[in-house]
């Protein structure tokens, strides 16, 4: 049976990602090696990670004076790097989820963090607004998607200091002002790669200014000067991470992605609106189209177990709920396909019917 894959990450890639990767598994640009084999000197391999590197400035518009550099260590470790590298004395940071609130626990190792505002009080399900970011901090933080509730900021915010943000689920679904920002980053198992990588594109006038002694695997100017190739990157992850950036390169861009997955999303927000037995829990106003997170109406909340197993039946993969949240949680990255939303659609409907 064709499977629908709603999963939140590691999650779907496209054909094209699976199918180049798979070959070069077996045989390495006509190499006769496997990519899995091959020394990360090789110029082929060079190849790969040079162009990778320039594709994201192509698609994201990327000014001069940024670098674009591939990690290991997942969106995770950039909460500890980040402050590493760049908090002097005190940075700021929105707090709108899980994710967030782990980068702000790293932040408070190495200075002062003021938490302009925070919608945990309300379990996340809305971007707070009106804050004021004061002038005296170093940078600005936020978490552009929130993955577990579903909520998404889909405007560079106007600060008067720099940014900085995890965009771990929602880059390359929208055109990005790169230049209000000076770090952004990326695990890149959600709309760009397996996981094991994980993008980060830095403005590099903003590095050098912390005191600190910063070991060499974690200070940024190490992985700039050698172009990601300072120790042996992640080799498969970054090639197949190519293979992404070619096929939205081949779809038309960011803005041609941007279109295609509001589509996507609104088809599946109306659908939970109209439907009896569904509920939305973001604020409408912050959805997310990434990540839709929905429950069952309190009066058919037993129902809930059921419409998993019945969903599962139909080839849905992956529409658990966050156990934060509860209910359902549909993915619908870059990768997926329209189709997939209208089947998970179709089973609501179903669904309905039978109840
Ligand atoms: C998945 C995710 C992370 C964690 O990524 P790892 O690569 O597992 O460290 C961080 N932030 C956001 C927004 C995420 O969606």
């Amino acid at each position: 049976m064709k499977k629908h894959n709603f999963y939140a990450g590691p999650s779907i890639l496209s054909q094209y990602t699976i199918k180049n990767t798979a070959d070069a598994v077996l045989d390495f640009a006509g190499t006769g090696l496997s990519l899995l084999e091959i020394s990360h000197r090789s110029k082929e391999f060079s190849a790969v990670m040079d162009e990778a590197r320039a594709l994201v400035k192509e698609l994201l518009d990327v000014p001069t004076g940024y670098d674009v550099v591939y990690l290991g260590g997942g969106a995770s470790l950039q909460f500890c790097m980040v402050p590493f590298n760049l908090l002097k004395k005190k940075a700021a940071y929105l707090e709108t989820g899980t994710w967030a609130g782990n980068a702000i626990k790293e932040a408070k190792l190495f200075g002062e963090v003021d938490v302009v505002a925070s919608s945990k009080e309300a379990n996340f399900t809305y971007i707070p607004k009106g804050y004021t970011v004061p002038k005296d901090v170093d940078y600005f933080h936020i978490t552009t998607n929130n993955t577990i509730f579903g909520t998404e900021i889909r405007q560079d915010p106007d600060v008067a200091v720099p940014l900085v943000a995890d965009m771990s689920s929602d880059i390359f679904s929208r055109p990005i002002d790169v230049s209000k920002y000076d770090i952004i980053y990326a695990g890149a198992q959600k709309n760009i790669a397996p996981a094991g990588v994980t993008l980060i594109i830095v403005r590099e006038g903003a590095l050098g200014q912390v005191e600190r002694a910063i070991p060499t695997m974690l200070d940024y100017r190490t992985h700039i000067k050698k172009g990601s190739m300072f120790n042996t990157p992640p080799c498969l992850p970054v090639f197949a991470a190519l293979q992404t950036l070619k096929y939205y390169k081949e779809l038309g861009g960011v803005k041609v992605l941007e279109k295609m997955d509001k589509e996507k999303a609104a088809l599946l927000y109306d659908e939970i609106d109209r439907n009896k037995l569904f509920k939305g829990t973001a604020v409408a106003e912050d959805r997310s189209i990434m990540n839709v997170c929905f429950v069952m109406n309190e009066e058919y909340k037993e129902l809930e177990e059921e419409f998993i197993k019945f969903a599962t039946e139909q080839g849905m993969v992956g529409i658990k709920g966050h156990r934060s949240v509860g209910g359902f949680r549909a993915s619908l990255y870059n990768a997926l396909p329209k189709s997939s939303v209208e089947a998970l659609i179709s089973t609501m409907q179903e669904f309905e019917r039978k109840h």
